[in-house]
């Protein structure tokens, strides 16, 4: 029997698989690092957790709730968001979901028809095309170059353009380069983007991440009636709270009502005892993000420092989120133990070394791979003396 068409236009999430594949050989006792999927080694914040133990106790919590999200979350993002991103927003604004993913999913449902162009900043985070595939959009990729610290122009969106172009996907600080574009940079694009009047919709998970200058000022700052804006956020960055799947996007009512419709159909409201965990850290403040940052911040400039010290491969300086972008294209090209890509070179990396990184291909960026320094000091100095042996053992 026939499965849908869907099939051969759909990837899996390359992200999650590299880290199934780590999750695996771990299983089989193998000493592996994962350098893979993003997410804090941290354990969420103890107050977070301690509030959850009483609210699993209160049977109010055991039955559905509204579909857009508790009324008191939805209230408390209102007000990070317009503290943290100076958007100023009500809860009716905001449409509470599973992670940042089923945010961004939704709001790409509610935006796009069918045939409809999305540009996407190449190297992109690995959901964005599939995410717009689903939504029936069609992704149209422009790929900046690494010189100018893969940060697109204006001019490189008018060549993306036509009459299908309905939306842009925009992330900064960037999943998976680090990149983090500044207040003028971001201001020429948006205003690309309200004078021709299409769609942004901004990922802004990485806001806080910021170890050198300025985060990066949200688009909804400069649209205040959210016209052509849609925010994604969520918890799982800034709080190490990757597991509890709470995300949210926010936009005008629009969007808003039909993204309701679209998740009252597909899961109702996100768990309550997970909503509740996520208003407790946004009710918390940003201490435990900042304790964070100190140890991403050591670890990036240690990172940056050891790679560029190994043959041949090379990072830029990229000052947020916990992503670095490694040029790793001089052993893809066939001359080094059959490697022919950066596929090849990350799986040879992983069988061989158990050091498990994510190749550029499932970004848009073949010839690179990306590295999270989420991950503890110890992992990250053993794991990146073991990339230096192996760059080693493929120069003989
Ligand atoms: N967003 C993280 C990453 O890019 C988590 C994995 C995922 O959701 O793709 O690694």
């Amino acid at each position: 029997m026939d499965i849908s068409k869907l099939d051969n236009k759909i990837n899996p999430s390359g992200t999650m698989a590299i880290s199934n594949k780590a999750r695996e050989l771990k299983k089989e006792g193998k000493p592996v690092i994962g350098f893979g999927a993003g997410e804090p080694d941290f354990a969420s914040p103890d107050y977070v957790v301690d509030e959850v133990k009483i609210a699993a106790d209160d049977p109010k919590n055991h039955k559905y709730s509204p579909v857009a999200g508790l009324e008191s979350l939805r209230k408390e993002i209102s007000r990070t968001t317009f503290e943290y991103s100076g958007v100023d927003i009500t809860e009716n604004h905001v449409v509470v979901s599973n992670g940042g993913k089923q945010a961004i999913v939704t709001a790409l449902m509610s935006i796009l028809d069918s045939g409809d162009e999305v540009i996407i900043p190449a190297p992109y985070w690995t959901t964005y095309p599939e995410a717009v595939k689903l939504a029936g959009g069609e992704p149209v990729f422009i790929k900046p170059d690494k010189k100018d610290n893969f940060k697109i122009s204006v001019s490189d969106l008018e060549k993306a353009k036509n009459s299908k172009t309905k939306l842009l996907v925009w992330c900064s600080p960037s999943n998976p380069t680090g990149v983090v574009y500044s207040k003028e940079e971001s201001e020429e694009i948006y205003n690309w983007v309200f004078e021709n009047d299409i769609w942004i919709l901004s990922d802004e998970l990485y806001e806080h991440l910021v170890y050198e200058g300025k985060t990066s000022p949200s688009p909804g700052q400069y649209d205040k009636e959210l016209k052509n804006t849609i925010i994604i956020n969520g918890v799982s960055k800034a709080y190490a709270m990757t597991g509890w799947r709470v995300g949210w996007l926010v936009a005008n009512s629009n969007v808003i009502g039909l993204a309701k419709k679209i998740q009252s159909q597909i899961s109702s409201n996100v768990s309550n005892i997970s909503q509740i965990a996520a208003e407790t850290a946004l009710k918390n403040g940003l201490d435990v993000t900042e304790e964070m940052k100190i140890s991403f911040n050591r670890r990036r400039l240690y990172a940056i420092e050891k790679i560029n010290e190994i043959n041949n491969i090379s990072v830029g300086n990229p000052t947020g989120a916990f992503y670095l972008f490694v040029d790793v294209s001089h052993y893809c090209n066939g001359n080094y133990e059959g490697i022919n890509s950066s596929i090849d070179f990350c799986n040879w990396l992983l069988d061989k070394y158990f050091i498990a990184f994510v190749p550029g291909e499932v970004f848009g960026a073949p010839g690179y791979m990306r590295l999270s320094y989420a991950l503890s000091d110890d992992e990250l100095s053993e794991g990146l003396e073991r990339l230096n042996k192996a760059v080693e053992e493929l120069n003989g």
